[in-house]
């Protein structure tokens, strides 16, 4: 069998944790398998380095940016190829370069375009253990690339795909999917199983437990996923088809986003083209835009809020300069986007109603909503934003 194992940030946070690691690496490939090992660099090193940039420049270049970060995933790969041969198996680490993974050109954001499989098959066929540096890749011309933050279960779900994996398995510091994020709510209940849409959603809603981009590949890839604790022996959560799974519920998780920040244009004239502009020019910047909402115009002028990510803010509040509206424009990032999420919804009636009553009884007032057939996001103050996420786990009884 071949394995692709992902090793996030908290499980190689340390040496005793590189330690471990390797331990259980080794154990595996004594049971006969093949393994890819793909590493994050230690816990707090990625947010150390770009904190060192910040010393320098508010605004640093991101190819620099690029080589800067993806050295942190090179120190793990290295260390734990060091702690594999010291216990006496063969290994070879290799950066996202020497892996073969190519990727656009778009700098601390790039998207993989390709695998060259030849280096990681020659040393898998010298029955060598392969560690890979995640979260990074090279250019056609041979700029070093990121992926985005997370990126690095992007890594292993491409690699896993590349080489016609058996199974990719994400190590990380909590058992698997949970109904929530176990650390606000302690009743949060393990998943044994997810469809690969719910997970897109709950990921692409904040749920940091998988990087967004690597669940979609896994989709398109048919990828094998679980997600698993290194810290124990516990079974994890397989991600699979929806039609693999035979339990529906109407709700499967709630999800808290608290790196939102809204934008909100007072005054903007009501008449056509104006939303058009704003968007376009945010749009040709790269921006995300995310929830919007328009109020009702009164005398020919109306009020605009969207939100976007909070790193975003700097270069939204350029863009909004350039188009001349950063008199009437104000930013709040003491918000978060806390939403209910769940194939069964596009059956039933009245969830996003039970949402809004539960809300409502903590005196939470909802600031922006939106809705899809499978979600419920809403916009609320961040000081309530915990206690939205234990009170709604509650209302739809996630608990049981
Ligand atoms: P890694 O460093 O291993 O990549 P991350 O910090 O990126 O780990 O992701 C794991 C974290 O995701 C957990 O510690 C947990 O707090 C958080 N999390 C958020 N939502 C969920 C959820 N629904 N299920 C499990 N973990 C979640
Ligand atoms: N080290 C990178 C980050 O912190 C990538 C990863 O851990 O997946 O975002
Ligand atoms: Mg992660």
């Amino acid at each position: 069998m071949l394995v692709v194992q992902k090793y996030g940030g908290t499980s190689v946070g340390s040496v005793e944790r590189i330690k471990e690691v390797a331990k259980r690496v080794a154990k595996r490939k004594e049971s006969g398998d093949d393994i890819v090992v793909v590493v994050s660099a230690m816990s707090g090193e990625t947010n150390k380095l770009l904190k060192l940039a910040g010393e320098f420049s508010q605004n640093p270049k991101k190819r620099e940016m690029d080589l800067l970060l993806s050295s942190g995933e090179r120190v793990t790969s290295a260390l734990l190829a060091i702690a594999l041969t010291e216990m006496g198996y063969e290994s070879t680490a290799l950066s996202g370069r020497q892996a073969g993974i190519v990727t656009n050109k778009k700098h601390t954001q790039a998207r993989i375009e390709h695998i060259n499989i030849k280096s990681m098959e020659r040393e898998l066929g010298d029955g060598k253990i392969v560690v890979v540096a995640g979260f990074q890749g090279i250019t056609e011309v041979g700029e070093v690339s990121t992926l985005g933050r997370g990126g690095s279960d992007l890594s292993a779900v491409a690699i896993a795909g590349a080489l016609n994996a058996d199974i990719c398995e994400i190590y990380t510091d909590v058992d698997g999917i949970y109904t929530t994020d176990p650390r606000i709510e302690p009743k949060a209940k393990k998943l044994d199983r997810i469809s690969y849409d719910e997970m897109l959603e709950l990921a692409s809603l904040g749920a940091k437990v998988l990087q967004t981009r690597s669940v979609e590949l896994a989709k398109k890839l048919s990828v094998n996923l679980v997600t698993r604790s290194s810290f124990n022996d516990n079974e994890g959560t397989y991600i699979l088809k929806e039609e693999d799974i035979m339990e529906k519920p109407l709700v499967s998780g709630i999800v808290i986003d608290k790196d939102q920040a809204r934008v909100t244009l007072r005054g903007v004239s009501d008449k056509p083209g104006i939303a058009a502009e704003i968007f376009r020019k945010l749009a040709s910047e790269g921006i995300n835009v995310d929830m919007i909402i328009q109020n009702v115009g009164v005398d020919g002028s109306t009020n605009l809020g969207f939100t976007i990510h909070q790193d975003e803010l700097d270069m939204t509040r350029d863009a909004m300069e350039a188009i001349g509206a950063s008199q009437s424009v104000e930013f709040d990032k003491n918000i978060v986007k806390v939403s209910v999420v769940g194939v069964g919804m596009k059956s039933h009636s009245g969830v996003a109603c039970t949402a809004f009553d539960t809300l409502a009884d903590e005196s939470i007032n909802i600031e922006m909503i939106s809705t899809s057939e499978i979600k419920v996001s809403m916009i609320i103050n961040e000081k309530y934003g915990e206690l939205a996420v234990r009170a709604l786990h509650d209302a739809y009884k996630l608990d049981r």
